[in-house]
């Protein structure tokens, strides 16, 4: 059987780091690390993760700051708020809750982010450093599965790894961590042939396709490491009438008899996530402030 590995305990620990960089920061240079998180709309799961990002930057002793705006908020003003945020000396970290509605050009928004204050890593600025090995702020859902991936291994030179997924949050820049970090990297997406089998051939395999329980445990290489990056919901009659469950991109079960070690969902990758926001805004304020950076905190 497959170890488990504890994504929920180890996001506790890079908390309880963040944590004491942050007194450090407050009693050594009378700084406090700030989180901006802009919310546009009324998307409900968008409007929850909010709510938990600014609890948990607030338990780090960071300060929290929410912006929320209207659905029909022009691009104009979305600016504005960028460009206050971005001289903002208090503010270290700006996040904009994605999707946004239509009417407003993601990419332009995005870019509009001061690179060092992006938090999320998605400026093309950040893209640009992290595909050429400079020093830049990563994204945060791929720096929690290298952070459990080099818990588990220590070193991940040589080894095979294949990601399932080439989006630009998720896939591709995890694809580069893995080169980052000496592996040789296959990335497969939804024209991928023959993709069971160059699974397989991995000795990581990291999932982040969206597709319930897509990956089974006879396309695992024995002993190989699964890291399940997928969020699906589904109905749980089981639970009760109109409950609903979370299941990965991984069928858990089958794959848990072949893998050595694997996250399971929830309680996998989700917890890391938001770990790593915090890690990156503690992150953005050393690098702000000319102090020293944390360790283990950024690839
Ligand atoms: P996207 O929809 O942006 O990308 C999905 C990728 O999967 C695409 O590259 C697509 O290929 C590929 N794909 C789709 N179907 C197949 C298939 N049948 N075979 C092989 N590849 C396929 O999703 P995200 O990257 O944003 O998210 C992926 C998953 O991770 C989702 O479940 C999401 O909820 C979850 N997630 C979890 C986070 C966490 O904190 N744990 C954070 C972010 C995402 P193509 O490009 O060819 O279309």
């Amino acid at each position: 059987m497959a170890t488990r590995i504890d994504g929920k305990v180890f996001a506790a620990t890079v908390r309880d780091k963040v944590a004491t960089h942050v007194v450090r920061l407050k009693s050594d240079h009378g700084i406090t690390p700030g989180l901006a998180v802009v919310l546009v709309g009324e998307d409900p799961a968008s409007a929850v993760y909010v709510r938990s990002k600014g609890k948990l930057t607030v338990e780090v002793g960071m300060n929290s700051m929410e912006h929320k705006l209207d659905t029909d908020t022009s691009q104009a003003d979305l600016l504005a708020l960028i460009d206050r945020l971005n001289t903002d000396p208090a503010v270290h970290g700006i996040l904009v809750q994605l999707p946004l509605p239509d009417h407003l050009d993601e990419d332009l928004v995005i870019n509009a982010i001061a690179p060092e204050k992006d938090v999320d890593g998605f400026h093309i600025s950040n893209v640009g450093l992290l595909g050429t090995g400079q020093k830049s702020m990563v994204p945060c859902t791929p720096l929690g599965c290298l952070m459990l991936l080099r818990d588990h291994h220590g070193s991940l030179s040589g080894m095979n790894a294949v990601v399932v997924g080439r989006s630009n949050i998720v896939g591709k820049p995890m694809a580069q961590l893995l080169l980052g970090d000496s592996c040789t990297v296959t990335i497969a997406h939804s024209r991928t042939k023959d993709i069971e089998a160059l699974c397989r051939n991995a000795d990581i395999l990291v999932a982040a396709v969206g597709r319930r329980e897509m990956i089974k445990g006879d396309w695992i290489k024995p002993g190989a490491t699964v890291i399940d990056v997928g969020i699906n919901r589904i109905d749980a009659p089981e639970k009760g009438e109109g409950k609903t469950r979370l299941v990965g991109d991984v069928d858990f079960a089958s794959a848990s008899e072949v893998a050595g070690a694997i996250t399971p969902v929830p309680g996998g990758v989700g917890p890391m996530t938001i770990a790593c926001l915090l890690a990156n805004t503690v992150t953005a304020c050393c690098r702000a402030n000319g102090v020293e950076e944390p360790v283990g905190l950024t690839a």
